[in-house]
């Protein structure tokens, strides 16, 4: 899959909440009432007159909403405004950092990497301000920032932020974990080692792959270009990886192995959300059906730019093929770093030691395709206008 990167927000929401506790109040008691009463918009709007004393945190908290609700430029909007009216004062630095931080998450998730790391080495500046105990939590938050730059290569950048974050609390788990990945080679002649145990993957000799593209045309915003993008992504492996695989079009969903669907919105799969995913089933060792679903906007109301579209359908082809784990190399294109336009040698490597290798995966309990439509959030087509 690929993700939309972002922190996730429940950790922000539980962490906003803080902001509220008095500094003398214990704020272990007031997280929890605040996170379940106050992060309500209508109630959180009631507060932004001029004169009220709530108007600063309910921006703040206005701002978590709307990136809970998937809505980043808004969320951009109340988050600049309460830094325009903060005063500079010590107490405000929590709001301050969640400001920042709120604005690098939203930035992320616009795919704005850049901008992002610019907010958020705003907000690690401020952790020197921050009561103790909200150390653990904004370590874990550059846990994942950290990790969220070492999936967009920014490997250096990455490096510093998890070693800071370890100063803070050493106990961090994802700092640990994005630690471990740093050691990795990433120049090694494929990634394989990354696959872990489990070779899901086609019969030795299923090398013809029947593709059903779903047409989209009841979609908004649907371009029937997307059908010759979609099968150039699969003429790229198919080249690359020298007619290892050959794909052939087929007419009708039953004569498919694999179904290209277009979904109207990005998708959300294990609580996060994704602009493309993979979804198999497995008979007896190897994969007998495959769905990919990529997204038309990445954004509510944003189209999704072409290239990234594009390198979202390699990706997707990639996992599909068998390649179930992501590279650590943010070149290739099955790294989770979005924008890759190129098969590298190192995913056709890694893909053809899969194949070297036996299929060890043990039957799952079935899933149909329509529960995992409801498990991604991806509602029947017909209701997608
Ligand atoms: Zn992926």
């Amino acid at each position: 899959m690929y993700k939309k990167l972002f922190i996730l927000l429940c950790f922000i929401s539980s962490l906003s909440t803080n902001a509220f506790a008095e500094p003398s109040v214990q704020p272990k008691v007031t997280y929890h009432k605040i996170q379940n009463s106050s992060l309500n918009e209508e109630e959180l709007k009631k507060h932004l007159g001029k004169e009220d004393p709530r108007r600063l945190p309910s921006l703040v908290a206005l701002g978590m909403v709307s990136l809970r609700e998937d809505k980043p430029k808004q969320a951009d909007i109340y988050f600049k405004q309460a830094l325009s009216e903060m005063p500079p004062t010590v107490l405000n630095k929590l709001y301050e950092f969640e400001c920042y931080e709120g604005l690098a998450v939203s930035a992320t998730r616009r795919l704005q990497y850049t901008e992002g790391k610019r907010y958020f080495q705003k907000a690690f500046q401020l952790t020197p301000y921050l009561p103790p105990i909200t150390h653990p939590m904004v370590s874990e938050l550059y846990g994942y920032y950290g990790q969220s730059l070492l999936e967009t290569g920014y490997l250096d950048e990455a490096r510093t932020i998890i070693q800071q974050s370890l100063k803070l609390d050493s106990t961090c788990k994802i700092c640990h974990h994005a630690e471990q990945y740093l050691q990795l080679d990433l120049n090694s002649p494929d990634y394989f080692d990354v696959q872990g145990d489990e070779i899901i993957r086609w019969a030795d000799d299923k090398t013809v792959i029947n593709v059903f593209i779903e047409d989209g045309s009841t979609l908004k915003d649907w371009n029937p270009d997307y059908i010759q993008l979609a099968k150039k992504a699969l003429m790229t492996w198919q080249t690359t990886s020298n007619n290892r695989f050959r794909f052939q079009m087929v007419s009708q969903p039953e004569q498919s192995d694999v179904t290209i669907h277009w979904s109207l919105n990005t998708m959300v799969e294990n609580g996060e959300t994704v602009i493309g995913l993979a979804h198999q089933e497995v008979t007896g060792e190897y994969i007998s059906n495959k769905d990919i679903y990529i997204c038309l906007h990445d954004n509510p109301n944003e189209i999704m730019n072409t290239n990234l579209m594009y390198s979202t359908l390699l990706h997707e082809v990639g996992h599909m093929l068998g390649i179930s784990e992501h590279s650590p190399n943010p070149a290739d294109v099955m790294s989770p770093v979005s924008g890759r336009q190129v098969v590298t040698g190192r995913d056709i490597a890694t893909l053809m030691r899969i194949y070297e290798t036996e299929a060890n995966y043990v039957n799952p309990p079935g899933i149909s395709v329509t529960e995992y439509r409801q498990q991604i959030a991806l509602p029947d087509l017909q209701n997608q206008q």
